[in-house]
Formats: C-alpha cells, structure tokens, sequence
C-alpha cells in the first residue's frame, strides 16, 4: 500500500531515540499559528534550564503561518512553560511559547498575553478551571476514522463510552496520547468515548488560572503528534458532519475560592447573573463556527440565550447536581466549542466574573 509508507515508522525510530546526546539537550518550541492551529520548531540547548525564565527567546518567520507580512516577518517566541518531552524521552523538553513582534507589542493572535493580565490581577480569587476537550479522529482523507468510505454508520447510541469493534475507533491513539500526557505533567484526569463514532473526549484539570490555557494547548499538540505517528487527523471543529451527528465542545468548568468555599453557591448564582449579561461578548470568544454546533439539540442551548439549571445539559450553563446538594463547588459553562482558544474563554470569564483589567 503505497500510502502507509508515508506514514512514520515509529519501530524503525526507536534505536535512534536511544542514542546518547552528548550532554546537549532538545526543546520543542511550540507556539499557536495565525488559524488556531500549531506550529513546533526545536532547538539544541547546551544547558537543561531548570526555570523557563532560563530559557532563550527565539523567533521564526510569521509570514509562513499567516502571523506577520513578508516585510516584517520576525514574530519573537517567549517561552512561558516547560514540560517534559514524551517523544524524545531523556531530558529533552516541550516549551509552550507566546509570540510577539518586534516592536515589543503581542502578535495578533497572541490571546494568552490579555488572559495574562486579567487573571494575574485576580489571583487573590484563586480560579481553577478544568476543560473536557472532545475532537473527532479523521482518515488521510479527511472523513472521520472507521466510517463506511462512501456512507454512514449505524445512528447515535452504541459510540458514547463504548467498547467492541465498530463501536469505537483508533483506541490505540487515545491511550497513546494519555500516556503522553501524563509523561509531560500535563494534569490531565479522564477520558472517554463521545456520542459520534470517531468522536473523543478527554479532560484536563482543575488547573489555577493560567495554567489552563499553557496545559490544553501543549494537551492539543500531544494529540496531533500522536495521531501524526498513527496516520490520522485531528479536527476540532465544532459540528464536523452536519445532520444528525453530535457536534464537539469543550465544556468549561469554573470555581473560585468563594464558590469552593461554605456557602459557594451564592457566588454561583451570583457569577450566572454576570455571565447572562454578556451572552453576545463570550459567544464571540466560544470559538468559530459555534452556531451550527448550539442548534438547541445534541445537549446543546441556544446560541443567543443565556439559561442556567442544576443537572440541565441543555442549557448554557449546568449546575451539577452535587454542587447544588453541597451548596458550593464548581458550574459547567456548556457553550464554549472544541476550537475554541482556552486562554480567551478562562479570561473573558475571569474578566466577567471579577471585572475589567486595563493592560
Ligand atoms: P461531565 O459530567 O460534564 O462530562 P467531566 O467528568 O467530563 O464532566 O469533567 C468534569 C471536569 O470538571 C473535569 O475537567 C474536572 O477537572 C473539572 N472540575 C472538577 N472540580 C472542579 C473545580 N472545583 N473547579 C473547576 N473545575 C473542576
Ligand atoms: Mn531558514
Ligand atoms: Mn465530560
Ligand atoms: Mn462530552
Ligand atoms: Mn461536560
């Protein structure tokens, strides 16, 4: 088969890996493009660093990822987090980046460096987010793994949490990329088989401010570096097959020191009374393409009304029903899509919850 030539020979790889370095080390550097997708470029450094504020600035060239014009090309890469490399093993390190240009100023789609300044000047609320991110698994042609080449398989139903051949599809590569996580502290805590076939989900947190959007990103690089090795893509658009097929979210869990604490649920619904005023501005900052996802079926609510409800999975807010009977914890914001960019969606709900920060 011609086609699986092309396809990385991990096996092949692994005497490579276990050459010695010399006492030099590699780190990843990966930064967000200018389509919300990522880019990675790697580095040899003399020196493992042992805080990435010991690790050098570097830069590339923005014209080729749609970041900068070819007259002024250079976008600058600041390193912000470092985690272990699940690929080359040893010491080598993944570095998540933020991109600025030379004048000093953030990138266009550097939205991390706003998130930046409204949760760093609310770090006395102590907010901790968790996201579940879902993704669908496609071939190298673009329709999602296991699916009949020209058709449909069997409706909704078997695919949720399931198990057996034809019910789920490319386990290995979930497994792999579980494990990926975990070798690079990426705090990941589940799993799970979603409601299309082809279609996962996997959790990320609680993790303290910041360090949400720094963990999901460096989470979706591990996951289409593990599907490169087995072939396949990852798209995480919102409703990838129109119809009667589940759409893909990533549900955003919140709390903050005084919803966790005795009594929480007044800030709850003290934080549902702000978010209903800003329905149009967090919608804007819940991803593209969001309303052929929240067509008000498939456990979604509807795109321009705000609701909340304990246990209602077709609202735009869930409060679950343990939170309610404890009367503090977390709420699940239900609305924001699987593409959606975590540093805009934890800051705009810092920013709506706590106020306004001028940068
Ligand atoms: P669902 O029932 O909506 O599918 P999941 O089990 O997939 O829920 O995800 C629940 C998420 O809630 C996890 O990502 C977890 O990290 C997060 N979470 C749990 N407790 C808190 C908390 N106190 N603050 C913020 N997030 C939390
Ligand atoms: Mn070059
Ligand atoms: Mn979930
Ligand atoms: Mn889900
Ligand atoms: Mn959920």
């Amino acid at each position: 088969m011609a086609e699986s030539s092309i396809i990385s020979n991990t096996a092949n790889l692994e005497k490579y890996l276990r050459l010695p370095q010399k006492g030099k080390f590699i780190a990843e550097y990966v930064w967000i493009d200018g389509s919300n997708g990522l880019r990675s470029k790697c580095k040899t450094l003399d020196k493992l660093p042992e805080n990435v504020s010991e690790l050098p600035e570097w830069n590339f060239d923005g014209s080729s990822t749609g970041q900068a014009p070819g007259n002024n090309s250079d976008v600058y890469l600041r390193p912000v987090a470092m985690y272990p490399d699940p690929f080359r093993l040893g010491d080598n390190i993944l570095v998540m980046c933020e991109t600025y240009m030379s004048d000093g100023k953030p990138n266009a789609y550097n939205f991390r460096h706003d998130a930046a300044i409204v949760l760093n000047a609310h770090k006395d609320q102590e907010f901790w987010f968790g996201l579940e991110q879902e993704y669908t698994l496609l071939d190298s042609q673009g329709w999602p793994y296991g699916w009949p080449k020209n058709g449909f398989p069997a409706p909704q139903g078997p695919y949720y949490c399931g198990v057996g051949t034809g019910k789920v599809f490319c386990r290995d590569i979930v497994e792999a990329h579980y494990k990926a996580c975990m070798y690079a502290n990426i705090e990941i805590s589940g799993t799970n088989a979603e409601v299309m076939p082809a279609q996962w989900e996997y959790q990320v947190g609680p993790c303290p401010g910041m360090e949400m959007g720094d963990q999901l990103w460096m989470s979706r690089f591990l996951l289409h570096r593990v599907a490169e090795e087995f072939g396949a893509k990852v798209t995480f658009a919102p409703k990838p097959i129109p119809g009667d097929w589940n759409g893909a979210g990533l549900h955003t869990n919140v709390s903050t020191k005084e919803t966790r604490a005795e009594g929480g649920m007044k800030a709850i619904e003290a934080a549902m009374e702000k978010l209903a005023a800003r329905q149009k501005e967090h919608m804007e900052v819940y991803g593209e393409d969001n309303q052929l996802r929240m067509t008000g079926r498939h456990e979604t609510s509807s795109f321009d009304k705000f609701s909340w409800g304990v246990a209602n999975r077709g609202s735009s807010v869930r409060i679950p029903r343990a939170v309610a009977a404890d009367g503090k914890g977390y709420f699940e914001d239900r609305r924001p899509a699987s593409n959606g960019d975590p540093y805009q969606i934890t800051g705009i709900m810092c920013e709506t919850m706590c106020g306004k920060v001028e940068g």
